[in-house]
């Protein structure tokens, strides 16, 4: 066969194939039983984005990260995230493997395309006599806590999600996200608050109330839509729970649950910082995360049978920090830069509105960022702003103008850069291996490389003594409803 020919074959003969990468069920590095299980997630977040937040925190504050400590002192490694038809991962196909155990498509929520559901472990620990609670800064039907509860084709339906909440029950449900709730927002104009009243639920969307109520079951929904980025609420006084708080309220509230409790946090901000390029939000995001991470450490130290783990869903952004000057000497003083990052990158273009002079521009990207943009990129900027009706906000994924903004705070080259060495290749996910770790009584303290997002269902189900398989289905045939 000649050589071209062969490669003809190979080709045809490896299209649309299933790869045979693993997705193994290890055994659990956590070996005692657990009555109580945190899961806290990090959505969009890189062993690069680590890298960036560790180096940071040791320059700035003097301090290591509890993320470092974890990694340190818990089972940890890498989880490999692609989803039942695609490399990549979306967050919904994610959480749902968490969840239950299976990938499956992009989009969904703990469902195969041809309608057939999987249980999920809150459905399971519940039956057991569990408490069980979600805890996100983004809006709480948001895709990552959703997928541990609701069954749905399409992510994007929060109405339809809030509704599988009031049939589901959580006994602590602490986001963003009134929208899927108030009548007033909701297009059917149906009240999601009422039945969690009648059923003696405290339901909170004031933060004044949210930090003084002491509820047995509870529902907040403090914000419209996702909770401020962390750097607007410490830089600019936008009004907003720390995630630390949300996270500590959920935690007292099913602390001393009689049999114990499954809580899911998510940190899911990052993922969006990420998506806009806007390394710093993301990285006051992950600052913020590894706060609640030291509170959570603290509480399984004190807690028997009590477990904890951090994952990443996938990465967002493939945000790379980058060697500069002779023998690299100058990148961390480069990355330094980040301390001007002071205001989100929705939270500027809001501020400049939709003409803004030369002037104002260089004025509030100077303040912001400490960055002072040359003339042709304040125009470039201007032209971004002028040519998009839509103004950038917080539910758009990254376009103009606002990744506009992004390139013009880039300046310099990538070899010598004016600004922050930090460089995105996207505004996508990607695909590579990201964080994980297990911490807590009993948990063996040893790497445990690299595991697959499937793993951790059984590692939830096994230690808490329960057997469960969800149906399987292959790629092939989920791909073919595609078709
Ligand atoms: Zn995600």
């Amino acid at each position: 066969m000649k050589r071209k020919d062969f490669l003809k074959t190979g080709l045809t003969a490896g299209a649309g194939l299933t790869l045979p990468i693993f997705t193994s069920q290890k055994p659990i590095p956590v070996i005692r039983k657990a009555r109580n299980i945190i899961f806290f997630s990090y959505d969009g977040f890189t062993w690069e984005d680590f890298s960036s937040a560790q180096h940071f925190s040791h320059r700035n504050f003097g301090k290591s990260l509890h993320l470092e400590k974890l990694f340190h002192r818990g089972a940890a490694g890498s989880m490999q995230s692609h989803s039942l038809t695609s490399m990549v991962t979306d967050s919904a196909a994610a959480t749902t493997t968490w969840a239950t155990g299976r990938k499956i498509v992009n989009g969904s929520l703990s469902i195969y395309p041809d309608g057939e559901e999987l249980t999920t472990i809150l459905e399971l620990a519940k039956a057991e006599g569990k408490a069980t609670g979600i805890v996100s800064n983004t809006t709480i039907t948001h895709a990552t806590p959703a997928g541990w509860i609701a069954k749905h084709l399409n992510r994007r339906d929060e109405e339809n999600i809030a509704e599988q909440y009031a049939a589901f029950k959580a006994d602590v449900m602490i986001g963003g996200g009134v929208e899927a709730f108030d009548p007033n927002l909701r297009s059917d104009r149906k009240d999601l608050f009422k039945p969690f009243k009648d059923s003696g639920y405290s339901v909170v969307t004031d933060l004044e109330d949210f930090r003084t109520v002491q509820p047995d079951k509870l529902l907040a929904a403090l914000s419209e839509d996702h909770v401020p980025y962390e750097i607007d609420r410490r830089f600019r006084a936008v009004p907003a729970p720390t995630h630390r708080e949300m996270a500590e309220k959920g935690l007292a509230i099913l602390d001393g649950a009689e049999n114990g409790f499954v809580l899911h946090i998510e940190s899911g901000r990052i993922d969006h910082a990420n998506h806009r390029t806007d390394a710093g939000a993301s990285l006051w995001e992950v600052i913020a995360a590894d706060e609640t991470l030291g509170m959570l450490m603290e509480y399984v130290d004190k807690t028997p049978e009590t477990v904890l783990i951090m994952a990443s869903d996938h990465g967002t952004g493939g945000a790379s920090v980058y060697g500069v000057g002779e023998r690299y000497r100058s990148s961390s003083e480069i990355h330094d830069l980040l301390n001007k990052r002071t205001a989100s990158f929705p939270w500027i273009m809001r501020e400049l509105g939709r003409n803004p002079s030369e002037a104002f521009i260089k004025e509030i990207l100077t303040e912001t960022t400490g960055v002072h943009v040359s003339e042709s990129n304040v125009r470039i900027l201007q032209q971004a702003i002028a040519g998009d009706n839509r103004m950038p906000d917080e539910a758009a994924f990254p376009r103009q103008p606002i990744a506009t903004l992004g390139y013009v705070l880039k300046g310099g080259t990538n070899d010598l850069p004016t600004h922050l060495n930090i460089n995105y290749g996207t505004t996508q996910h990607t695909a590579g291996a990201v964080p994980a770790a297990i911490y807590g009584n009993g948990v063996d303290a040893k790497p445990f490389g690299l595991i697959d997002n499937t793993d951790f269902f059984y590692w939830m189900t096994e230690a808490m003594d329960i057997d469960y398989q969800n149906p399987e289905m292959s790629p092939e045939k989920a791909a073919s409803f595609y078709e």
